[in-house]
């Protein structure tokens, strides 16, 4: 689905002649893949290159050195960026900055209107997006009267309704209470589980990473550490050194580890530590 070799990525800021008069380098020589259907969740402390690299994936950024394929096309190639931004969608932050619709139906209806879809087909498919991100209910709603969980919704709606392989949420949770935080990470677990849209999650809420296919963890641009979840949370001391937190279940683990309690490593949930302290007490 995406393929990164050596993206590398400097903001560039010019004086008044239009030199360039500052460089800083925001991602640095990132190799990675990603597969269909995959769920993927991206760590890192802040300004440490995650969004930047999130801008690749729908070409709203091209590499300053290095290549991006998204299903195979080359971001650079002008000639494929309508195809490369309907197959890779993406949903920001601030819910309020994405919906421009006065009326729910409306605006997930414009990005399918602006990839020049049919009347009939427009319509169909923001009944089928509503529904799937159980917002179909309030389809004649004005959205500045939902909730920021509930606009998140319509957000995610927006985007799958241009039939994406591919959403990009950039911490579509950071400015939800924790009931509007479930509900989006809900409906995008269920978009990758049944309609098999690839899904990279980029977040700071370690709970949200628990279940995610593969974890890719950012440092000053650079990719620092890559893996299930399990095996990237089992180094509670590099993520420490990386001031990013772990699944609360797993430090209680790790602290219970360094007390002499021999647990294994890479403890994500509260079920699991409680089922591994059970064996222990069995065992003493
Ligand atoms: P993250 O999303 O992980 O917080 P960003 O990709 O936003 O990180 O930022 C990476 C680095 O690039 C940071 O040092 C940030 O200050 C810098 N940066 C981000 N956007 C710009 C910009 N528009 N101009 C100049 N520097 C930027
Ligand atoms: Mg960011």
């Amino acid at each position: 689905m995406i393929r990164a070799e050596n993206v590398t990525f400097d903001y560039e800021s010019m004086d008044e002649e239009g030199n360039v008069e500052s460089r800083k380098r925001a991602v640095n020589h990132v190799n990675l893949e990603i597969q269909s259907g995959q769920f993927i969740a991206v760590l890192g402390h802040n300004g440490s290159g995650k969004s930047t690299f999130a801008k690749h994936i729908n070409a709203l950024l091209t590499p300053t050195e290095g290549t991006l394929w998204v299903e195979g096309m080359n971001t650079r190639d002008e000639s494929e960026l309508w195809n490369i931004r309907q197959n890779a969608g993406m949903v920001f932050q601030n819910p309020d900055n994405q919906i421009i619709g006065t009326i729910v139906e409306e605006d997930v209806g414009f990005g399918p209107e602006n990839l020049g879809v049919p009347t009939d087909e427009i319509w169909q498919r923001v009944e089928e997006s509503l529904k799937a991100v159980g917002m179909y209910k309030y389809r004649k709603h004005s959205p500045n009267k939902l909730s920021g969980g509930q606009k998140q919704r319509v957000a995610i709606a927006g985007v799958m309704a241009m039939h994406p392989r591919c959403i990009v949420l950039d911490e579509p949770t950071a400015m939800l209470d924790p009931h509007g935080r479930k509900s989006v990470i809900e409906t995008v677990k269920k978009l990758n589980k049944e309609e098999g849209i690839t899904v990279i999650l980029i977040t700071h809420y370690m709970e949200e990473v628990i279940e995610a296919d593969h974890v890719f963890v950012m440092d000053d641009g650079n990719l620092v550490m890559d893996g299930t979840p399990r095996e990237v949370f089992s180094q509670v001391e590099k993520l420490k050194e990386l001031r990013l937190d772990v699944p609360q279940a797993t430090l209680l683990a790790y602290e219970l580890q360094k007390k002499g309690f021999p647990l294994r490593d890479g403890i994500l949930s509260n079920e699991e530590l409680v089922e591994e302290l059970c064996q222990l007490k069995l065992k003493m």
